[in-house]
C-alpha cells in the first residue's frame, strides 16, 4: 500500500495498541487502519473509557488538509471534523470503512480518550453536535465583542428573569417603551 499523503512512500506494519496494527508511512508518520482491525481491536478493549477534558499541553496533530485517496480501494475519502476542541479531521473511506490519521492524530484522540470512539465520529448525531458546537462558538464570540464588558451582567440578568416565576410580566414590563401609560386599547372604552 502507497501512503495516501507522500504517494511515493509505502506503508509498513506497525502495532500502534496491544492488539492493533496500523500502516504506517515512515516519511509523513500518518498512520491507515483498516475497519477489520479497529472493529477487531475495539471488541477487545472493553468498556470505552470516559472522555478527559482538554489537557493542558495538548498533541498537537499534523492534519494535512486536502482530500487523499483510500490507500486500499482508492476512493476519494470523506474528511470528517473531530470538535470536543480538537481542530483536525480524519479521513475515512466511504467503500471499506478504514480511517486514515495523519501524525499524531491517534495520539491527540488517544489523550482525550475518544481513540476508542473513532466510529461514532463518522455518524450524524456526532457531526450534528459538532456544527452545534461551532455556531455556538461563533455567537459567542459575536456577543462577546458587541456586549464587551456588560456582557457578563447581561448573561446573569437573561438567566434570573428565565428562572423567574413571573418572567412573561417582567418582560412585557421591560419591553414596554413606558409601562406607566394606559394604552389606546383601554383608553378607547
Ligand atoms: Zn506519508
Ligand atoms: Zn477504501
Amino acid at each position: 500500500m502507497k501512503c495516501p499523503v507522500c504517494s511515493d512512500s509505502s506503508l509498513h506494519i506497525t502495532s500502534l495498541e496491544s492488539r492493533l496494527n496500523a500502516s504506517c508511512c515512515s516519511d509523513c508518520q500518518g498512520q491507515w487502519i483498516s475497519a477489520n482491525d479497529y472493529w477487531t481491536w475495539l471488541k477487545h478493549h472493553g468498556e470505552t473509557l470516559p472522555e478527559k477534558e482538554p489537557d493542558e499541553l495538548p498533541i498537537q496533530a499534523d492534519d494535512v488538509q486536502r482530500a487523499k485517496l483510500c490507500p486500499e480501494c482508492k476512493r476519494i475519502m470523506l474528511r470528517y471534523k473531530v470538535g470536543h476542541s480538537l481542530d483536525f479531521r480524519l479521513d475515512q473511506c466511504g467503500s471499506c470503512n478504514g480511517v486514515w490519521f495523519d501524525a499524531n492524530e491517534w495520539e491527540a484522540l488517544k489523550q482525550r480518550n475518544l481513540h476508542d470512539e473513532v466510529h461514532l465520529i463518522f455518524s450524524a448525531p456526532w457531526q450534528s453536535q459538532v456544527r452545534k458546537d461551532e455556531a455556538r462558538k461563533l455567537l459567542e464570540a459575536i456577543y462577546t465583542e458587541a456586549f464587551s464588558d456588560d456582557y457578563g451582567k447581561i448573561k446573569e440578568i437573561k438567566s434570573w428573569i428565565e428562572n423567574h416565576p413571573e418572567q412573561e410580566k417582567i418582560l412585557n414590563y421591560l419591553s414596554n417603551e413606558d409601562p406607566y401609560e394606559i394604552g389606546a386599547s383601554n383608553s378607547a372604552n
